[in-house]
């Protein structure tokens, strides 16, 4: 749970209207956002209302090893925070995993170099001053609910389709972390126990069917050829049999896999991220299919396209900091 503009409330304070603690803060302060990537590390500073002031990027170069990779975000941080130089400026950092509660360890990051190693605590130690540390579906849904396709709305479940399969909740302008702080991990929601085995240790998990990697896997099992998920979708729309199949059963499954959430979570509106995004069926035939499935006789949730594309994430690391 963090603080961020939206949450400002007004309070009548001696005579006058005043904005509470949070808006007052948020004023006058910058926001530093870093997102650790497996192939780059972007960084951001933002003005009070979220307004880009600087840009900077530079190579992840995983292969490097953890201490080279750590080391280029200390001084990523240096370069930004010399961008804004004697104001105040919160400080939030976006990972491709998540540091794991119990042994404070960075795990599930694609750039698997990085995995078992105390990230947080390094940083907490090299530079010196607070920050947050979120994953990167929290960040994608922080920065889609405040300024992209979910603004405006309570309630935003933010997906991601990409390499992997996961998700961010958005609360009133506050990312929903859970008591384990795995909220949103629908990734690895299992849809059939007896469907194939995932890294996770489950079988059948939603990764399993809708992520790239495994539309491009199915295809290959039936095809015995491979093509990237473009071109798998291309070919359905030029009416290929077993791209036909595949896409039919794919929108199916996403349309089952998001009415297990909206059954928990009725959120008040559906932002689709990652290399999926772009898929057009989604918000049609996708979003139909998941109108019929959820249990309710009226079903009108949004399902809508990112607006931030790859900026999400390190617009979300500068909105969760603090
Ligand atoms: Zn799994």
């Amino acid at each position: 749970m963090r603080a961020t503009a939206s949450n400002a409330r007004i309070k009548w304070m001696g005579g006058i209207f005043r904005m509470d603690a949070d808006k007052e803060n948020s004023k006058e302060r910058f926001h530093i956002g870093i997102d650790l990537g497996g192939t780059k590390i972007e960084g951001i500073v933002l003005d009070h209302q979220y307004r880009e002031c600087r840009r900077i990027r530079m190579e992840t170069r995983a292969s490097d090893g953890y201490l080279p990779v750590l080391q280029r975000i200390i001084e990523m941080h240096s370069q930004l925070a010399a961008v804004v130089l004697g104001e105040e400026a919160t400080l939030g950092i976006c990972t491709p995993g998540s540091i794991s509660k119990t042994t404070g360890l960075l795990k599930n990051c694609n750039a698997t170099e990085l995995n078992g190693h105390p990230l947080q605590a390094d940083l907490r130690q090299r530079l010196g001053r607070p920050f947050a540390m979120e994953n990167d579906a929290n960040c994608f849904a922080m920065a889609e609910a405040l300024q992209g396709a979910g603004s405006g709305h309570g309630c935003v479940l933010g997906l991601v389709l990409g390499t992997g399969v996961g998700a961010g909740i958005v609360v009133d302008g506050r990312v929903w972390s859970g008591r384990h702080g795995i909220a949103g991990e629908w990734g690895h929601m299992s849809i059939d126990p007896g469907g194939p085995a995932c890294y996770c240790g489950r079988q059948g998990c939603v990764e399993r069917y809708l992520s790239g990697t495994a539309l491009e896997a199915s295809y290959r099992q039936s095809t015995g050829q491979s093509a990237d998920v473009a071109r798998v979708v291309e070919m359905a729309r030029h009416g290929d049999g077993a791209a036909v199949e595949l896409l039919d059963r794919f929108l199916s499954q996403f349309a089952g896999a998001v009415a297990n959430v909206v059954a928990v979570l009725d959120p008040d509106v559906i932002v689709i991220g990652g290399g999926l995004a772009s898929m057009d069926e989604l918000y049609e035939e996708g979003a139909l299919r998941l109108q019929r499935m959820v249990f309710n006789d009226d079903f009108h949730t949004p399902v809508l396209r990112n607006r931030l594309g790859n900026s999400a994430g390190v617009i979300g690391a500068a909105m969760v900091g603090v």
